[in-house]
C-alpha cells in the first residue's frame, strides 16, 4: 500500500498507471472507517484492477464548529484497516493544498442541495460538492463509490458529474447496518453503548407501518430531538439527535411497505 500526503506525488503516480491501462476506483472518506467505508472499497477492489481511499475531514462542509472539532479521527487505526482490506493507494491531502484558493472557488447547486439536510446545515452541500469535485479531479479514477446512507448526497454527487460531464462512474453501496439495524457511521462512535442500542429505533421505526407522526411522537418520547423526517423521491428521510450526536438514514418505501405487507399478513394470522 503507498500513502500519499503531497498531492503532486499522487498525480506522478496516476500518471504512470496510465500506461499501464489499470482500472481505477475511487473511495473518498473522512476516515473513522468502518464497515461500511470497507463495503464501498470491497466493490471498488472488485470492480478495478486498484483503488485508492483517501480521507480527509473537509472543513467546509461542517456548519457547525463543535461538530468539525469532535469529528472522529484514528488515522493509525484507519491505515491499518486500509492495509488489511489489501487497497493500493492512500491520498492523505492538507488543507492548504486541497484549498490552496482558500474556498475562493466553489460548487454550488440551488435545488435539491437545500432539501433535507440541506435545510438544517446552511453550505453543507456546498463544502461536500466542492470538496468531491476536487477529490475526483485529483484521482482521475474510473469509477467513485458512494454510499446509500448519504442518499442526498450520493444524488447530488452523481448529479454533478453528470453536469460537469466527468468521466467518472458514480456507483452507489448500499447501508451497511450494525446487527441491531443502526447505520454504520463514524459518529456513532460518539454514542454510549446504551444510546447505539437505542439509536437502532430509528431503522425499525423508519420500515414500520406508522405513519410519519407516529414514528417521530415514538422517537421523541425515547428522548430522540427529530429535525426532519418525510417521505421523498419514493424514499423515507430521517435526520434526528441523540444528545449532541446527529444521525441520518433513509429507506427505499418499497422497503418500508414490503415490511407493511408482513406486519398485516402476521396480523391477520393472529
Ligand atoms: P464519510 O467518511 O462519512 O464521509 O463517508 C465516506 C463514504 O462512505 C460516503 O460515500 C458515505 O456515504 C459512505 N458510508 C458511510 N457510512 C456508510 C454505511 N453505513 N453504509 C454504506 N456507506 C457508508
Amino acid at each position: 500500500m503507498q500513502i500519499f500526503d503531497r498531492l503532486c506525488d499522487w498525480q506522478k503516480q496516476r500518471q504512470q498507471m496510465r500506461v499501464k491501462n489499470l482500472f481505477l476506483g475511487f473511495v473518498p472518506t473522512m476516515g473513522a472507517l468502518h464497515a461500511g467505508h470497507q463495503a464501498l472499497m470491497e466493490k471498488s477492489q472488485k470492480e478495478n484492477d486498484h483503488t485508492l481511499v483517501s480521507i480527509f475531514v473537509n472543513p467546509t462542509q461542517f456548519n457547525n464548529p463543535k461538530d468539525l472539532s469532535s469529528y472522529p479521527r484514528q488515522l493509525e487505526s484507519d491505515l491499518k484497516i486500509l492495509e488489511n482490506t489489501g487497497v493500493s493507494y492512500v491520498l492523505l491531502p492538507q488543507y492548504e493544498e486541497i484549498y490552496a484558493d482558500n474556498y475562493r472557488f466553489r460548487v454550488c447547486e440551488n435545488s435539491l442541495s437545500q432539501k433535507l439536510c440541506g435545510a438544517y446545515r446552511e453550505g453543507h452541500f456546498d463544502g461536500v460538492l466542492t470538496v468531491v469535485l476536487k477529490l475526483l479531479q485529483l484521482a482521475q479514477a474510473d469509477r467513485a463509490y458512494f454510499g446509500e446512507k448519504d442518499f442526498q448526497q450520493y444524488l447530488l454527487i452523481s448529479q454533478m458529474a453528470q453536469n460537469f460531464f466527468l468521466s467518472t462512474e458514480i456507483c452507489a453501496v448500499p447501508t451497511v447496518r450494525e446487527a441491531n439495524g443502526l447505520a454504520m457511521s463514524s459518529r456513532n462512535n460518539l454514542l454510549t453503548q446504551e444510546e447505539r442500542q437505542k439509536a437502532s429505533m430509528i431503522y425499525k421505526l423508519l420500515q414500520s407501518s406508522l405513519s410519519l407522526a407516529e414514528i417521530q411522537r415514538e422517537l421523541e418520547q425515547e428522548g430522540f430531538q427529530v429535525e426532519y423526517l418525510t417521505e421523498w423521491n419514493e424514499r423515507r428521510f430521517i435526520a434526528a439527535y441523540l444528545g449532541s450526536v446527529r444521525l441520518i438514514d433513509n429507506v427505499p418505501l418499497s422497503q418500508a411497505m414490503a415490511y407493511i405487507e408482513v406486519e398485516k399478513s402476521m396480523e391477520t394470522e393472529q
